[in-house]
């Protein structure tokens, strides 16, 4: 595979995503789970987390004997490893991650696409992409947003009620009925959505963070599609650009209501 990616944090904070590469795989993940002011029960913090369990993925890929799904568990077992005998890893908000995962061998494209991060599929002969992405969280959130969205976003009550949201929305995480994320326990990747395509159908592949696929899916500014034209033609830094644009056109979330004003973007594109 052909693969370019960028990643930006959003102004002022460290960046909580992380992508790294092979010739054959790639990862990416968007660490979550401690908005500022709110406990977590870790010393190391969500970045640490991200770019602990993306390189333990990457590390595990090599082993081609097995699946996604396990190693995905393997690597959230053994990242818990690296911090259970110093931080508190029962507390509801211990770091968390989404995770997509994307593996060519000789004739196939394996997947997996954990929690809200999206992986775009262009299928040749086929005019729409394919999208991949699991929004159970959205599901389970948007009973919970209603007060956060009323606020202008980046003031000090929106602030407020996003870690109230975030706090709230961590009782539904990890478990039946709500929505799944990698964090301490393993079993969350047996809820991964996975598949496998003949790598021979699929001309590329787009692997987007939620702040970079919020050009989409929440701003309406761009198709799927689009998407894949602009990250074949410009690359992933233009995407993550006209992201920004967006977020500064909006600063108070009034024609996009968000949790965050800007969020941590990342895109990467994989020419099959
Ligand atoms: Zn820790």
């Amino acid at each position: 595979m052909r693969i370019t990616f960028a990643t930006e944090a959003a102004p002022g904070r460290p960046n909580e995503d992380f992508v790294a590469a092979t010739p054959d795989a790639i990862v990416l993940l968007d660490g979550a789970g401690t908005p500022p002011g709110s406990e977590s029960g870790c010393i190391h913090g969500v970045a640490w987390y991200a770019r602990s369990l993306g390189s333990t993925l990457l590390a595990g890929l090599a082993q081609e004997d097995k699946t996604l799904t396990e190693i995905l568990a393997e690597a959230i077992k053994a990242v818990a490893s690296l911090h259970d005998f110093v931080c508190d890893l029962s507390h509801p908000g211990s770091p968390s991650a989404t995770v997509v995962m994307l593996r060519r061998t000789a004739d196939t494209l394996d997947f997996l696409v954990l929690a809200d991060s999206v992986l775009v599929l262009d299928v040749i002969d086929t005019a729409e992409p394919m999208v991949i992405c699991d929004d159970r969280e959205a599901q389970v959130g948007a009973a919970y947003r209603m007060a956060m969205d009323a606020l202008a976003s980046g003031s000090p009550e929106h602030i407020a009620a996003h870690r109230a949201y975030v706090e709230t929305l961590r009782e539904h995480r990890n478990r039946d009925g709500g929505f799944w994320v990698a964090a301490v326990d393993p079993l969350a990747a047996e809820q991964a959505l996975t598949g496998t395509v003949p790598a021979d159908r699929v001309r590329a592949a787009a692997l987007l963070s939620d702040g970079a696929s919020r050009l989409v899916d929440r701003f309406h500014l761009a198709t799927w599609r689009q998407v894949l034209d602009l990250l074949d033609g410009s690359g992933p830094e233009e995407l993550i650009r006209r992201v920004r644009d967006a977020e500064h056109d909006d600063p108070d979330g009034s024609r996009w209501p968000r949790g965050k004003t800007f969020d941590d973007a990342t895109a990467a594109y994989c020419r099959i």
